[in-house]
């Protein structure tokens, strides 16, 4: 008989009731240090203080009255996204692959605009996660997501990840409209599109007129240590899709863009009934309040550093588990040799919570918030760990 719960997850048999900083306490009374942080998401942690007193003391006040007025909340979040990025407008949803449609909504209108309404593709990378409304599956390439949800949206094409040649071939098309690509690769098992790659894409899209969008649902909102990830390249999109930690655990998404690429768009063109309400733009104001200042950044590239140099250690130390040590700031994977549902398993055993990905990839995801404590004990559970898996192998 099927479950109350429609059965489209395989689920770990935990269930937590509350959590604090970066551990999760469960409901039959173990503690765990979250390193998977509802996948990239509760970017503060748990429970953190101001984050909870923002929602609590605006939930009294009101949660939501619809786009049919104007709402401040909104307008300050938008303010400091605008003050804090590349974007002159944004519009909010309330999750990533929402952001993603309408920043293809957004791309593609643009194109129209301009007088060029047959460029509507958009050209995605190999191992691209989006999200699994209708068009982001398309966007998305995995193949098994799509199986028996019927026809394709049209309009999406792949090509390699930093791959070059194949970008500029697919941009030259008659029909090309944007080039979407995350900075980092998440789900897909964590690829860092290198700085020159970036680059060379925003000279591609501007040579042939296309929109460069960036997926940064993942891999934004501080989590490499500068507040976009794109900005480790030095070059700017025109459209950014982001969500996960833009509430810190609040469903929140936003679709930021220039004045030029949100140039087509008007009154009535998108719209979303909860977007931007009141509740979740204080939510998302108190994250991007905090993540957004130097000094926190700064923690979050000297933590991850130090994380990272450890691991390598570890890789070093246990070459039959782990090989390799992936992604930038907190956004990192363990390339595993044993299988990675493993070593999450023994993790999760000796009390640490990780994340599967993409290609064999465990990815450890902690809040932004830890200290070295928390990195040291981390990197003993999983020296443990490996340590167990290695003697089980041998
Ligand atoms: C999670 C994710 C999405 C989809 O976000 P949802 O909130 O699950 O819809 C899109 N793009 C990237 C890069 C993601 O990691």
């Amino acid at each position: 008989m099927v479950t109350s719960v429609m059965p489209t997850y395989g689920r770990i048999d935990i269930a937590f009731e509350r959590g604090e900083g970066p551990y999760l306490y469960s409901t039959d009374g173990r503690r765990f240090l979250d390193f998977a942080t509802g996948i990239a998401t509760n970017s503060l942690g748990h429970a953190h203080p101001k984050l909870a007193k923002a929602i609590a003391d605006q939930a009294a006040k009101l949660m939501h009255v619809s786009n049919l007025y104007r709402i401040p909340e909104q307008e300050a979040l938008a303010d400091k996204l605008v003050a804090t990025s590349f974007a002159d407008t944004v519009f909010f949803c309330n999750s990533g692959a929402e952001a993603l449609e309408g920043s293809i909504k957004v791309a593609r209108r643009y194109q129209f605009h301009v007088g060029q309404p047959h460029r509507t593709k958009v050209i995605c990378c190999n191992h691209a996660f989006h999200g699994r409304t209708l068009g982001t599956l398309s966007a998305t390439d995995k193949e098994a997501y799509r199986e028996g949800f019927g026809p394709r949206v049209q309009g999406f094409t792949h090509v390699a990840f930093g791959n070059l040649n194949e970008m500029r071939d697919a941009a030259a098309a008659d029909d090309a409209a944007a080039i979407l690509v995350e900075p980092v690769q998440g789900e897909g098992g964590i690829f860092v599109a290198p700085p020159e790659y970036l680059q060379a894409l925003r000279e591609i899209a501007d040579e042939f007129g296309l929109m460069l969008v960036f997926d940064e649902v993942q891999c934004g909102m501080g989590r490499t240590g500068k507040l976009w990830a794109h900005e480790w390249s030095g070059i700017v999109p025109d459209i950014m899709a982001t969500a996960k930690g833009l509430g810190g655990g609040f469903p929140v998404g936003a679709v930021m863009a220039s004045e030029k690429a949100a140039s087509g768009m008007k009154p009535g063109l998108h719209g979303s009934t909860y977007g931007g309400n009141p509740l979740a733009m204080v939510a998302a104001k108190t994250v991007v309040d905090i993540v957004s200042e130097p000094s926190f950044l700064e923690h979050v590239v000297k933590t991850s550093e130090s994380l990272r140099d450890q691991l390598k250690k570890l890789v070093a130390k246990h070459p039959g588990v782990i090989e390799e040590v992936r992604g930038s700031g907190f956004l990192m994977g363990l390339k595993c040799v044993v299988p990675a549902g493993d070593l999450q398993t023994a993790l999760r055993e000796k009390g640490l919570l990780t994340v599967g990905a993409g290609e064999n990839v465990l990815r450890v995801l902690p809040p932004l918030t830890i200290e070295e404590s928390h990195v040291s004990e981390a990197v003993g559970l999983i020296d443990a760990a490996c340590a167990g898996l290695a003697r089980h192998a041998a």
